[in-house]
Parts: C-alpha cells; sequence; structure tokens
C-alpha cells in the first residue's frame, strides 16, 4: 500500500466504492485528495474565485464554499463554473439551498443532516435532483451540530453517536437508490474522532472524508490532525481529507499535501532535511533552513535538501540527499548527490543551493 510498499507500514487501504466530486474520483483506487474550504463571503465572487485560484496553486483537488444566505446560492453558478477545481457548496439549516447548488453545478454538496430541519421528507427530491445532475453529496455529521434526538440518546456526541447518525442518513439516501456520497463524522478531539471513522469503516463502503473539526489554530491543528489522519490512514481508512485551522485555507492545504507526502501516499515534493541544531553548530541553523526552505519554495523536483548545523551528521545527511550543506568555521560545504561539489562562505549558501537546486530540478525536467 501507498508508494513504499516494500516499508510496509501503512494496512492496505480499505476498499470504498467510488464517487465523482466533479472531475475528482474519490474512493476506491483514486489517490486520497486534498480539500480546503473558502474564508471569503461567497457573494464576493471576485474573493472566493481568487482564493479558490490561490488554494489551486497550493495543490488543493477539491474546494468547499459556504452557502448561508440567497446571494450565496446565486453566486453558486460563476463560481462552480470558474473554478479550475470542483467545487462543494456546504448546506446548513436550508434545503432549499441544496437544490440551488445542484442546479448551479456543484461537483458536490455537503448536507448536514442534524440540522438540516425535515430533511428526512426532502432526501427523495434531493436524491433524484442529485442523480439526474450527476452530482455527489457528503453527509457531513458533525459533533457540535449532532441530531437532538442522538444527543439525547447518548448523552454527548459519543463516536457511537456520530456513527449512528451517518448509519441512519445513509441508508435514507440508498433507500432511494442514491449512492453516490461519502460520509464525515467529524469531532475536535483526536481520539473520538478516531473511534468514530474506525467503527463508520466497519459498517460499510462509503467513501470516508476525514477531518478533525474545529482543530484550533494553526500549531495544534496541525499536530491534532496529523496525529489523526496519520492514525486512520495507517490503518487505510480515509479517502479524501481536509485539514481544519483557525488560519489561512492555503495552510490547511499545505498541512494536508505533506501529511500525503511524509505517509508516502502522495508523490514527495521538495524535503528540507534540517538538524534541531545543539552546542556543537557553527552556524544559525534554524535561521539557515528558514532562509533555504524560502529560497527553493518555487522549486518544484522532489529534491531532498539538508541542512546540517556541523561536520558530525553533517556530512552524513548531505550525502544521503541529493543535495546538501554541511556548515562550520562560516563556510559551507556543499554536497550534490553525496560528493562536495564546493565550499562556499556561511551567507552564500542559499543562493549556492538554490543554483544546484535549479540545475537538477532542469536535469529531471521538473524546472
Ligand atoms: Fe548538533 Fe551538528 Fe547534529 Fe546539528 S548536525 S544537531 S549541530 S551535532
Amino acid at each position: 500500500p501507498g508508494l513504499r510498499p516494500e516499508l510496509n507500514v501503512l494496512s492496505p487501504r480499505k476498499r470504498t466504492r467510488q464517487i465523482q466530486v466533479g472531475g475528482v474520483a474519490v474512493g476506491g483506487d483514486a489517490p486520497i485528495s486534498v480539500q480546503s474550504m473558502t474564508t471569503t463571503k461567497t457573494h464576493d465572487i471576485g474573493s472566493t474565485l481568487q482564493q479558490i485560484a490561490e488554494l489551486t496553486a497550493a495543490g488543493c483537488d477539491i474546494v468547499r464554499v459556504a452557502c448561508p444566505t440567497d446571494k450565496d446560492a446565486s453566486a453558486l453558478k460563476i463560481i462552480a463554473q470558474q473554478s479550475r477545481i470542483p467545487v462543494i457548496a456546504d448546506i446548513h439549516f436550508q434545503p432549499k439551498y441544496v437544490f440551488a447548488a445542484i442546479e448551479a453545478g456543484c461537483g458536490a454538496v455537503r448536507v448536514n443532516p442534524g440540522n438540516i430541519r425535515k430533511f428526512d421528507d426532502k432526501v427523495a427530491d434531493i436524491c433524484k435532483a442529485a442523480s439526474d445532475c450527476g452530482v455527489s453529496l457528503r453527509i457531513g455529521v458533525n459533533a457540535g451540530s449532532l441530531d437532538p434526538r442522538l444527543l439525547k440518546k447518548y448523552g454527548s456526541a459519543t463516536p457511537e453517536a456520530l456513527v449512528e447518525s451517518a448509519v441512519w442518513e445513509a441508508s435514507l439516501f440508498e433507500e432511494c437508490g442514491f449512492r453516490d456520497f461519502k460520509i464525515s463524522v467529524k469531532h475536535h478531539d483526536v481520539v473520538t474522532m478516531v473511534r468514530a471513522y474506525q467503527m463508520l469503516a466497519e459498517r460499510g463502503d462509503w467513501p470516508l472524508h476525514l477531518g478533525v473539526t474545529e482543530a484550533g489554530p494553526a500549531f495544534q491543528g496541525t499536530i491534532k490532525s496529523a496525529a489523526a489522519f496519520g492514525t486512520l490512514l495507517a490503518q487505510g481508512i480515509g479517502d479524501t481529507i481536509r485539514v481544519s485551522l483557525s488560519a489561512p485555507p492555503v495552510e490547511e492545504v499545505k498541512v494536508g499535501s505533506k501529511l500525503l507526502e511524509f505517509m508516502g501516499l502522495r508523490p514527495r515534493k521538495l524535503e528540507i532535511v534540517s538538524c534541531p541544531s545543539c552546542g556543537r553548530a557553527q552556524v544559525d541553523v534554524w535561521t539557515l533552513a528558514e532562509s533555504v526552505e524560502e529560497g527553493l519554495k518555487d522549486v518544484k523536483a522532489p529534491l531532498r535538501v539538508a541542512v546540517m548545523g556541523c561536520v558530525v551528521n553533517g556530512p552524513g545527511e548531505a550525502r544521503e540527499a541529493d543535495l546538501g550543506c554541511a556548515s562550520g568555521n562560516g563556510k559551507g560545504q556543499i554536497f550534490v548527490h553525496g560528493q562536495v561539489v564546493e565550499t562556499v562562505p556561511e551567507d552564500q549558501i542559499v543562493e549556492t543551493l538554490l543554483k544546484y537546486a535549479n540545475e537538477m530540478a532542469e536535469e529531471m525536467g521538473e524546472a
């Protein structure tokens, strides 16, 4: 499983049925996709499309937009037409916007059964409209908006409560013959969320959208998402992911993409291997590593670049990497494929690494 089967660290991916979100397949053997959500007012079409373009450039596969008002619903058509990646409309409270989103040509619609009143009466109509237009759905169960009946039954949003809600809603759609949906059972607590998804994965072959809801600011949310997604993906659970951060959504895409890369679930891009620094360091490793990361951010080739503070592990790591530097005495030894190619003053390390990175990227046809 994954891109490094020889190391056998991932369980086989759980077989889920495949659905289409616009042109992106989710589930089955489709690559695990990365999603994010815009923070602009959806009816501000220019700003929303601008943010979608930034997310697309950052590697986002699917984008979700909020649709709380009539004005937002009216904007969906242009946004869906002009976005280069599939757009999912996020609907709470009002079934009428589900129909508007389907008609607007969105790739999918996220519905939250917990807060759409009289939702169950509308399921057959929603299924028909979605089928007619080839639109898929996400049943998005969320701890913060769990069906009040289940909240009463379980006392809180337990994994059992989240799963019962999801399975019940799934059965309503399936009874109408509609199967093109994925499911999420989000919770802000990593352990509860992981357990809910494990239980849900046992209950059916629905494609699963992973998310830790309200994960927090970037530092905390990144760790929560990495812990939760890492656990589930290692068990073969999860078909599409969304990292939720109280931060610009491009950061969500960067975290989600890197998480998949580091787990061997998506081809690796540029990677910086840098030491933490210690009392032996003869250079400011932190600043150097940040400068190298910033300087090489536009390099598209999947290079591994080592930035090491001294000669203890420096030459070894630099040799293992495609490109590297080991610092000492105000100078940096530059390594290319394990060979020292030159020694430069400290203030020229970044530009020299960039020069070689560009040459290597060109050789690899990825400049
Ligand atoms: Fe310390 Fe050198 Fe190791 Fe960096 S490479 S952590 S400076 S011993």
